[in-house]
């Protein structure tokens, strides 16, 4: 909490699509929201003025969450701006889909480096903050690639598997110091990310969902701000699904 009261979060990549959307549904749990984004400034902006209109704090930054630097330079803001970081969501992440027989080395690296690296980059910056308070929260945006795999898709689901093993160590070197760590895995969301895939594997997909939709960036949101409040304080270590089904 911050010295006006108000817990503080850092939501990376939430210039759009769901990072946007857990960033709005945290404000109006009463949280400050530390918006980052990597390229779109208008739309991060637009988030925070969101954020500032419901009498909220809110700061964009920008930062590359791949790099020590970044993370660093993003956690400084943070602390500058509001004193405190209660609330970690390592949500900013890329595809670069392709069959491996196919797949340059540089899109397994740059899917590692921005889904998985970047949350590493971010715990390792953020946990002394809240090792030093004693509590925080700490939610990784995983995916059902990563609990159940996805031809086409082997750099994405082996970061969102390994953000599922980062989540559950870092779960177990934090309980002590009453910080929890989980992660939420979504199943297909209709953000820019799924409206780049072509509408007859949107189809196919839609088709294997037990609830026969894509899920809404609103409705992962408001799990993490479950994961993310007071009443969620004995659950760490876990993944939950929100993805109607299709990851059961
Ligand atoms: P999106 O609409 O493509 O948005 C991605 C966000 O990440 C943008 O705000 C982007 O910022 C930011 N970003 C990308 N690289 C970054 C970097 N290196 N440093 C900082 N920010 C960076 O994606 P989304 O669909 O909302 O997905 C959000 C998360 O949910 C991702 O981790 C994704 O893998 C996961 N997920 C999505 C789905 C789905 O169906 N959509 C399903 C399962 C999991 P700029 O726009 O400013 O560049």
């Amino acid at each position: 909490m911050n010295a006006n009261g108000g817990r503080v979060a850092l939501v990376t990549g939430a210039s759009r699509g769901i990072g946007r959307a857990i960033a709005l549904e945290l404000a109006r749990h009463g949280c400050h929201v530390v918006v980052n984004y990597l390229r779109d400034r208008e739309a991060a902006e637009a988030v925070a003025q969101a954020i500032r209109d419901t009498g909220q704090g809110a700061i964009t930054v920008q930062a590359d969450v791949a790099t020590a630097a970044g993370a660093i330079a993003l956690v400084e803001a943070a602390m500058e701006a509001f004193g405190t970081i209660d609330i970690l969501i390592n949500n900013a992440g890329i595809t670069r889909d392709g069959l491996l027989l196919r797949m340059p080395e540089d899109d397994w690296d740059a899917v590692l480096d921005t889904n998985l690296k970047g949350a590493f980059q971010c715990i390792k910056a953020v946990q002394r903050i809240m090792l030093k308070n004693r509590a925080g929260r700490i939610i990784q945006i995983s995916s059902v690639s990563g609990t159940r795999g996805n031809a086409g898709q082997a750099n994405y689901s082996a970061a969102k598997a390994g953000l599922i093993g980062l989540t559950k160590s870092m779960a177990r070197e934090l309980a002590p110091r009453h910080i929890t760590v989980n992660a939420v895995a979504p199943g297909f969301v209709d953000t820019e990310m799924t409206r780049a895939l072509p509408a007859d594997a949107i189809e196919q997909a839609v088709g294997q969902i037990p609830l026969g939709r894509l899920g809404s960036a609103e409705e992962i949101a408001t799990a993490v701000a479950f994961l993310a409040s007071p009443e969620a304080g004995y659950i760490t270590g876990q993944v939950l699904g929100v993805d109607g089904g299709l990851g059961m």
